[in-house]
């Protein structure tokens, strides 16, 4: 039965995307957040809605759904939202193979196609040319600003669902029926914790025991580029799709990642990506091992991401205006833990989190009813 009231702890996309999912099914909903607005991990996120990697079946499904869901509430809202695609483009034999093996696979079940490099610079101008053997074309990436998203979707969960918000207020201690925040114990049927990264604050042992982890992205802000400039879609580099779900099992990927050990200096980070928001500002994104790289502001531009970022792309100028590195946190197996009955921790899987988070929850208040 869904809970008559809940109480979710963070205002980040997870904990506003459950906030969404519980209250169209009838429950009265508190959102605790401990700062004045959403600060975590989705608000430094570059913002692609990001599908690619997910593997056929139920986690491409759910972000399907919350890639809908994302462009329903864009709309009903007014708030900037582009539906970008994403293009891969190929510069060796071993990265085209992986491309070509993934199409295969794929038959009728993605909306995406093998270009050739005349078509791949006809999608985007600004793709590298030298060595280009081609590309993949995926149609259902999309691109939205976190910064304006995470401010209006709790103004549009308050007006269009009643959607109660409690900011600056941090949960410092959980028993269910009781939260304590404020000097204060307040208390709902069901407990949900959206928390990202400061969960290990209050659950130590899941991280402990692994099955929530930690891990960290480097996102670098380009200086505003010419008058009009539009990248056109999402650019994403070949390297790192080998360890994506939808990629891992490929024959292609294997040899792939066996290059990329032998020589990693040449394949630069992995998971490179790029897109432009409604500002018109470039972000790139890439994942970092557990210690952050100590390059920061101009140095940056003599780390292995410029390296992978000029191979990928002619972009007019790649001075940087802004860099950040933030960790999420996942959940390894299951989106809700539960410690102790009427209390759940929702964390998304390893991955793009602000892509799942409207399915996920759909999945989550479902499985309460
Ligand atoms: C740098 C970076 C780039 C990324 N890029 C992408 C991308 O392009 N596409 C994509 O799909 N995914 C991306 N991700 C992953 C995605 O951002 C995360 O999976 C997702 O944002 C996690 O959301 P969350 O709500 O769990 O956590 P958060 O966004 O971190 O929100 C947690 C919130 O809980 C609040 N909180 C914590 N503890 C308490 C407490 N005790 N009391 C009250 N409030 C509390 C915090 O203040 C915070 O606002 C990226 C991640 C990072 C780090």
């Amino acid at each position: 039965m869904i809970p008559s009231t809940a109480i979710v702890v963070g205002a980040g996309i997870v904990g506003l995307a459950l906030a969404k999912a519980l209250a169209e099914r009838g429950c009265r909903v508190v959102v605790f957040e401990r700062h004045e607005r959403a600060v975590g991990a989705s608000l430094r996120s570059p913002g692609a809605l990001w599908l690619l990697g997910e593997a056929n079946g139920r986690l491409l499904e759910l972000a399907r759904r919350s890639r809908r869901a994302w462009q329903e509430f864009c709309e009903a809202a007014d708030v900037w939202y582009e539906s970008s695609g994403c293009l891969v483009p190929a510069y060796s034999d071993d990265e085209m193979a992986l491309l070509q093996e993934f199409c295969a696979a794929s038959g009728q079940q993605r909306d995406c196609q093998l270009l050739n490099p005349a078509q791949t610079r006809e999608r985007c101008a600004q793709v590298q040319p030298r060595g280009l053997r081609g590309a993949l074309w995926s149609g259902e990436e999309a691109v939205l600003d976190p910064r304006v998203a995470l401010r209006q979707l709790p103004l549009w969960l308050a007006d269009r669902l009643d959607v109660e918000f409690r900011w600056k207020h941090a949960v410092t201690r959980v028993a269910h029926p009781y939260v304590w925040s404020g000097g204060r114990r307040h208390a709902a049927d069901a407990i949900y914790l959206a928390g990202g990264a400061d969960l290990p604050a209050l659950y130590p042992q899941l991280f402990a025991e692994g099955r929530l982890s930690l891990l960290r992205r480097q996102v670098v802000r380009l200086a505003a580029q010419p008058d009009g400039f539009r990248l056109g879609c999402q650019l994403h580099g070949v390297a790192g799709l080998a360890a994506w779900p939808a990629f891992a099992a490929l024959p292609a990927a294997q040899r792939l990642a066996e290059r990329a050990q032998a020589d990693s200096a040449e394949c630069g980070p992995d998971d490179l990506l790029l897109l432009q928001n409604g500002s018109g500002e470039i972000l790139a994104s890439h994942a970092l091992s557990a210690a952050p790289a100590a390059a920061t502001g101009d140095s940056l531009q003599a780390t292995p991401l410029f390296d992978a970022l000029r191979r990928l792309t002619l972009l007019p100028d790649c001075r940087i205006a802004q860099s950040w590195q933030t960790v999420h946190a996942c959940s390894a197996g299951d989106f809700a833990i539960q410690p102790e009955a009427g209390v759940s921790i929702v964390a998304a899987p390893a991955g793009p989190g602000l892509s799942l988070a409207f399915g996920l929850a759909e999945e989550v208040a479902a499985a309460s009813a």
